[in-house]
């Protein structure tokens, strides 16, 4: 009997192995096509400086639209994306269309509004990044301020002396560069003073323990302090209550994340909030 269970239970798991090796197998297939038939589109999430309570910038983060892969998101397919080799041209294309909203945004406010572009350690593999952003910059007739690039600390950790250099590069072209997700890694930020990083985000994970857990209360509010006395600007993502704004707004943290400000928008809508804000506070 144990040997029949045995089978059976192997047999259970080869079924499940095959299922999950064709779902990766047909998500490839159909992620091969998908920049082609237009099935990516960027989506903004608003960031807001604590001190003024205004919007300074967004977050571009991309979406994949297809029937067969409903609900499938970037933390499930960025990294296909990366194995098969299609992140820098997807990555560019989500560069192109952030450089093309902010150009428009910040006509629009007459305001120095920032888009931050995540990027994967795929794409720093790419000799060529750091002039296709300039280029990207240069097409669109924007100030390298107006990008933030937000990295992780794989970035770092699979980093050469290229990686050096191209972050200095950026650092010398006045692009913002953010360190993302900090704290579910190893990155220390005495390490990370090693890399012309501007500014630090706070993983959502340590916002949501905010007042539920008293260690990580406690820790969230060590990292503020010391990124401040290392000249780091912090962001803290994943807000999703009033109590942990204003926990987080009383620890002067410089930018604030997160559904309960704003969840990502579309384009279109991200020029209707910006017009209730310019008819409230003259542009
Ligand atoms: P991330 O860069 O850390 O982005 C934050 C994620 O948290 C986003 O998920 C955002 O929609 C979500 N989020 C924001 N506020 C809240 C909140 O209050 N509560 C909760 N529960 N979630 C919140 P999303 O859009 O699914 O993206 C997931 C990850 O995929 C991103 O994490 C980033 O690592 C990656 N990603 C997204 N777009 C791109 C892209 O264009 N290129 C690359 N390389 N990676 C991307
Ligand atoms: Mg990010
Ligand atoms: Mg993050
Ligand atoms: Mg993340």
């Amino acid at each position: 009997a144990s040997k029949k269970l045995g089978k059976n239970s192997f047999s259970f798991f080869e079924k499940s192995m095959k299922d999950t090796l064709n779902r990766q197998s047909s998500m490839e297939d159909a992620l091969k096509g998908s920049l082609q038939r237009n099935e990516f589109h960027v989506v903004y999430q608003p960031k807001y400086e604590m001190k003024s309570n205004t919007v300074v910038g967004f977050e571009a983060l991309i979406r994949w639209d297809n029937a067969d892969f409903i609900g499938i998101g970037p933390d499930d397919f960025i990294p296909i994306l990366e194995q098969i080799g299609l992140i820098n041209e997807v990555g560019m294309f989500v560069l192109d269309n952030a450089l093309k909203m902010i150009k428009q945004w910040r006509d629009l406010t007459q305001k120095p509004l920032q888009v931050a572009v995540n990027i994967s350690p795929v794409q720093f593999t790419d000799p060529l990044l750091f002039q296709l952003i300039q280029q990207a910059l240069t097409q669109y007739d924007l100030p390298g301020q107006a990008l933030e690039i937000e990295i992780t600390e794989g970035v770092l950790l699979e980093g050469t002396k290229d990686l050096k250099k191209t972050l200095y590069n950026m650092r010398d072209a006045d692009i913002a560069i953010a360190l993302d997700d900090f704290g579910t890694g190893y990155a220390s930020l005495s390490y990370i003073k090693d890399y012309p990083i501007n500014a630090i985000k706070i993983d959502r994970s340590f916002v949501d323990e905010i007042n539920k857990n008293k260690t990580h209360t406690s820790i969230v509010k060590a990292v503020i302090l010391l990124a401040h006395s290392l000249d780091f600007h912090v962001t803290a993502e994943g807000i999703e209550s009033e109590e942990q704004l204003d926990y987080l707004k009383s620890l002067q943290c410089d930018i604030a994340q997160g559904y309960y400000l704003s969840r990502p928008l579309t384009a279109d809508k991200i020029i209707d909030l910006l017009s209730v804000y310019c008819n409230s506070n003259p542009c």
